[in-house]
Formats: structure tokens, C-alpha cells, sequence
């Protein structure tokens, strides 16, 4: 099967060290003999989307090509979860690790067990600007040009910190 670009996966955590989450989750992925690792984002710092009932999250996204379709990455990335001790509590509560498949190239997908583009993206501060890092002209299906979503999201809310582990440069 050949390698799909333009894919992109927005990672989160706010649990049992939150960067090196992280920075595991993106060797992982770039690990999986169907995932090419092309490029990732800083790392930010977030509030919590509930208000202020659990410690803040850092967040990146990567930038992939893949060889498995959409629900075969998306069943990948849930195994790393599971791996790095997720475990399935209330609604966007506290978590060692969360990967959303943000955009799959071109593709649009509305089924159950998955939503493409992701849609929570256009909202999201700590999904936009990771996502402007990497690519302020992608048009993500159905919803518009990066740095417009960027611009018309509002002010910048986060604090930006660089990776500092050389294993994932
Ligand atoms: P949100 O999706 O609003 O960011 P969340 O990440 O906390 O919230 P989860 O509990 O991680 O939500 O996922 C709930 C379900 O969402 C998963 O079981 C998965 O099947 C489904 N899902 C649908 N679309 C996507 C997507 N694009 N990426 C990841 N999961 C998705
Ligand atoms: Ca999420
Ligand atoms: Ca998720």
C-alpha cells in the first residue's frame, strides 16, 4: 500500500510526567512499521478544556505518512495509549496520553468509531497553533486554510516550551 502524507495526529497528556509522555508516544508512532515520521511541533502548555479540576496539559502534533488507512492508524494509536496506561474515565478527564487523528489527507470521514477531520480542531488553541508550526497552508477538508483558523481563534493562550530530548529531533 503506498504511503499517504499529509497526515497529522494531535497529542495530549496531563498525567505521570506529561513531556516525556509525549515524547515517548512520538517514538512509538514513528516506531509502528506502518507510520513514517516526517515532522512534530513544539511542545505547549494548556489549561484543562473543563476549567481548572485537573493540572494542565502539553500538547504537540506530528506530522506522519501512513501506510494504513485512517481506522488502522487510529486502532494504532489507541494501542499507544493503552500502552502508556490510559485508562478511560469521565470525558475529557485527566490522561497519560491522548492521540486524535486531526486531518487524513484529503479524506472525510463521518462514522462512529471515527471523525475526520477531527472536530474539535477549528476551536482548539492547543491543536492550532502546534498545527500552524508545521503547516500554516494546509487546507484541512471542509474547514478552512490553518492560519485563517489560527487568526480567527483569538489570542494565544499557551506557553510554548521546545523539545528537549535529542531521541525525537
Ligand atoms: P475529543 O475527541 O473531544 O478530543 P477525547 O479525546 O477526550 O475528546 P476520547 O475518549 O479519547 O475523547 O475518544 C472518544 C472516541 O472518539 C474514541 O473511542 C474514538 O473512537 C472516537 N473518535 C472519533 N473520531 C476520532 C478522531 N479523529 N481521533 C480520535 N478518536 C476519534
Ligand atoms: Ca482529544
Ligand atoms: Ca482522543
Amino acid at each position: 500500500m503506498p504511503l499517504v502524507t499529509g497526515v497529522y495526529i494531535g497529542l495530549g497528556s496531563n498525567l505521570d510526567d506529561p513531556p516525556e509522555q509525549i515524547r515517548r508516544a512520538v517514538r512509538a508512532l514513528g516506531a509502528h512499521p506502518g507510520i513514517r515520521l516526517k515532522n512534530r511541533s513544539s511542545l505547549y502548555r494548556s489549561a484543562p478544556m473543563d476549567g481548572a479540576r485537573q493540572p494542565d496539559y502539553c500538547n504537540a502534533v506530528v506530522e506522519v505518512e501512513s501506510a494504513l488507512d485512517p481506522f488502522g492508524l487510529i486502532a494504532v494509536c489507541q494501542s499507544i495509549e493503552r500502552d502508556q496506561g490510559r485508562t478511560r474515565g469521565i470525558h475529557w478527564g485527566p490522561r497519560t496520553l491522548d492521540l486524535d487523528l486531526l486531518v487524513f489527507a484529503d479524506q472525510r470521514i463521518a462514522t462512529e468509531r471515527l471523525i475526520v477531520p477531527h472536530p474539535g480542531l477549528a476551536e482548539r488553541a492547543f491543536v492550532l497553533y502546534p498545527l500552524l508550526e508545521l503547516a500554516p497552508d494546509l487546507d484541512v477538508p471542509g474547514v478552512g486554510l490553518v492560519s485563517d483558523l489560527v487568526a480567527r481563534c483569538g489570542s494565544h493562550p499557551l506557553e510554548c516550551t521546545p523539545f528537549t530530548d535529542s531521541e525525537t529531533r
